[in-house]
């Protein structure tokens, strides 16, 4: 079974069992200023768990586009892709209650019974090759052994030699911050090798490959400490489709992925090199080092450039530069750039593999297509731009290369040429060279603006923090966008947003700068609303009849029957009305003084406002 096979058996199954299927969400998180990119499949739906309304109802199901690049050194081995998808079924709150729209929730009975039927139902994996891991509890914290999920698995027709209790580190997930949802899980493994798997189950034996768990969000982790029961339990599960279609498929790497192989194809076409070495290939009887070195380029290009095209084909428009995103971005496409390079690649190239890559996920992600003269014109633009100063570059990498590469030289090669700092890091430990990257730090701060690149790390897939001034924020995105419109006109639409917990950044639909006048008008309005101390509320209704009351459609929210409306003002004095996801504070009253302190040009028709309240 191919990787979109199991995509389409997993949302298919789900469907049956009552689920909504939900459209993947952006890779780039709408107002969360705590990550760069959607890292896991839960991210996107941090809200509802925290108990706002799902559009679509308690029970939902997806493939999230998620991209991690905390682990990047280790693209080129088996296992790792900075671009992934992840399969996910929810529930959102139990005990089951209608909810008008679809059924209700679930929890952990019916939860592991579905994963179960699914894993031997639908991809008929021999109950043999599997085995499950359950949380141990923590009496010290009050949290019982979770013998429930224990039992339901042997319900099911598992042996209890199959199945072991860990601890904390193994089978606890959350709360992402201090304080949150939390609660045991439960992961499934499969016996992943040729030989017969032993009848008691050793989660140290690395033939187990976990490939999905159940989350049960049924805690609340305290300010003090302590763990009270939630009142609403959620559902959350992961499965890594790219891995697990290489593990069910036995392959022994994720490359052979019916995703990834047509492209090292494409790049074994352009550069000259093979990628399979076959015994006698070259006289030899085995790989020599040589070949495993153009292996792990032609694996890094085709990582990097998927990603990339990923990024470029979202809708959000980001280009390469060296800030937040668009820097991660700029780094993925210069470091396959230089890896082309040295697999004798001399032609511009990116701009073909992403062609691959929009062909190879024209069903699945449609917005490539829709995206594709975007994605290979920023390719090409960059691909140029980097090409100029690659070549003097790496003439000044040699001249320095003599000793270890201080801060200040690092970044010089990034400033002038145009080095990620990544890619000098790796250009020196091929001379077993070292980078004072503390020293390279401290120069790029003082040089550029503050750079939120490093915060991708400090997310380790859970809750984001909603903390109450990001909610302030993302109410006070809608005052602006409606004032906008008041002042500027009905061609003005949000074209991004990006909130922290020091400002708003907000970008619009515009062709010119604004006047000081406007700017002023502008920031008048938002600030009679605050103190006309508007009522904040959210409605679900159909798309259809949204449209008809003129809500404004942010373009993230693409469910195609139901959808949420936040509006702000009452009946007779309503001021804005627009497709959202949430949270809101519950009155304009509580947002304080609203000050817009930059407008600057973001793209071609695109403004800037950066706002804050104080
Ligand atoms: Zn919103």
């Amino acid at each position: 079974m191919d990787s979109n096979q199991l995509r389409q058996k997993f949302l298919d199954f789900f469907a049956k069992k009552g689920h909504k299927i939900i459209p993947s969400a952006s890779l780039i998180p709408e107002n969360d200023p705590t990550v760069l990119f959607n890292t896991a499949g839960m991210q996107p739906l941090v809200p509802y768990f925290l108990g706002e309304k799902h559009p679509a109802g308690k029970r939902l199901a997806d493939a999230q586009k998620c991209l991690r690049t905390v682990d990047i050194d280790e693209v080129g081995d088996n296992w790792h892709l900075t671009f992934f998808e992840m399969l996910g079924n929810w529930s959102l709150g139990d005990p089951a209650s209608p909810d008008g729209i679809g059924q209700g929730g679930y929890f952990k009975k019916e939860a592991i019974e579905m994963s179960f039927e699914f894993l031997t139902k639908e991809l008929n994996l021999p109950l043999d090759r599997l085995a499950f891991t359950c949380f141990e509890g923590e009496p010290e914290n009050n949290i019982p052994k979770d013998t429930e999920s224990f039992e339901i698995w042997q319900s099911l027709g598992v042996s209890p030699k199959r199945i072991k209790f860990l601890g904390r580190d193994d089978n606890w997930w959350g709360p992402a911050g201090q304080t949150g949802p939390c609660g045991p899980d439960t992961e499934m493994f499969y016996w992943a090798s040729d030989q017969p798997a032993p009848e008691e189950f050793d989660p140290e034996n690395k033939n187990w490959v976990e490939f999905w768990n159940d989350v049960f969000m049924e805690y609340n982790k305290t300010a003090d400490g302590k763990y009270e029961k939630l009142q609403q339990k959620n559902v959350d599960t992961g499965m890594g489709l790219e891995r697990t279609a290489a593990v069910l498929n036995g392959f022994n790497s994720v490359y052979q992925l019916d995703t990834v192989k047509p492209i090292l194809e494409k790049i074994e076409g352009l550069s000259g090199k093979k990628y399979i070495f076959e015994k006698g290939d070259l006289g030899l009887e085995e790989k020599p080092e040589c070949w495993e070195q153009d292996v792990k380029s032609m694996r890094i290009i085709a990582d990097h450039l998927r990603t990339a095209t990923f990024i470029l084909g979202d809708q959000k428009g980001i280009e390469p530069s060296n800030l937040d995103q668009g820097y991660v971005l700029r780094k993925l496409i210069r470091r396959a750039i230089r890896h082309g390079r040295m697999i004798g690649i001399t032609e511009k190239f990116t701009s073909k593999i992403a062609e691959v890559v929009v062909g190879l996920y024209k069903e699945a992600y449609s917005e490539l297509t829709e995206n594709k003269d975007f994605i290979f014109n920023q390719l090409d633009k960059e691909e140029e731009k980097f090409l100029n100063t690659l070549e003097k570059g790496l003439k000044e990498f040699e001249k320095l290369a003599g000793s270890n590469i201080s801060g200040h030289d690092a970044f010089i090669l990034f400033s002038s040429y145009g080095f990620p700092l990544e890619m000098t890091q790796e250009l020196a430990a091929e001379k077993r060279l070292k980078v004072d990257t503390k020293g390279f730090e401290e120069e790029f701060t003082k040089h550029q603006e503050l750079s939120r690149t490093a915060s991708e790390g400090k997310f380790k897939g859970g809750l984001a923090d909603h903390s109450e001034i990001s909610t302030k924020y993302h109410t006070a995105t809608h005052l602006l966008l409606a004032a906008l419109r008041q002042v500027l006109g009905d061609h003005v639409y949000q074209k991004g947003s990006n909130i922290t917990a020091e400002r708003l950044r907000f970008d619009f639909s515009h062709p010119e700068k604004l006047t000081p006048e406007q700017l002023e008008q502008v920031q008048t309005i938002v600030n009679e609303k605050i103190k006309e101390a508007l009522p904040v509320k959210a409605e679900v209704m159909g798309l259809d009849q949204a449209k008809k009351m003129g809500a404004m459609g942010v373009f993230d929210h693409k469910y195609t029957d139901q959808v949420k409306v936040y509006t702000i003002g009452d009946f007779n004095h309503l001021f804005s009305r627009e497709l959202c996801g949430g949270p809101h504070v519950e009155n304009t009253s509580q947002l304080g003084h609203f000050k817009i302190i930059k407008e600057e040009a973001s793209s071609s028709g695109v403004r800037r406002i950066k706002a804050i309240l104080e």
